[in-house]
């Protein structure tokens, strides 16, 4: 699979921040991303630029704090998109959690009964005991 090497630049300050590839079939246009710049200090939209051999990329990656900062933020951006489920529904899916939970207890109680009867009654009235 052919795989372009590509630069991503930042649409602001034109610093070359990223350098990525990209499939060339799957993406003919030229690419657009949103990513961090550390020049801007926040997300910007990053161009496609043309890797040519022997180019100078300066690939700085942002210090911890502001990586911690950015991952907060993305997750905060995530979250938003979740489709919580509404009242009724939540209500539902906790009877039923609770119902199979009781179930399964109710099986290993059962279990548990019959197991006792053989191994710790059964077999050793068998020798006497
Ligand atoms: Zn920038």
């Amino acid at each position: 699979m052919p795989r372009d090497k590509i630069i991503l630049a930042c649409s602001e300050c034109k610093n070359r921040n990223y350098f990525t590839t990209k499939n060339k079939r799957l993406h003919p246009e030229r690419v657009e991303w949103k990513k961090y710049c550390p020049r801007c200090n926040k997300h910007m939209l990053h161009m496609e630029t043309k890797y040519v051999a022997g180019d100078v990329v300066h690939v700085q990656q942002p210090s911890l704090p502001v990586r911690v900062v950015t991952f907060w933020n993305d997750v905060v951006t995530e979250m938003r998109k979740v489709t919580w489920p509404e009242h009724p529904q939540v209500i539902q899916l906790s009877i039923g959690v609770i119902g199979l939970s009781l179930f399964i207890g109710g099986v290993i109680w059962f279990l548990d009964l019959i197991l006792q009867g053989v191994l710790v009654r059964g077999i050793p009235s068998l020798f006497g005991a």
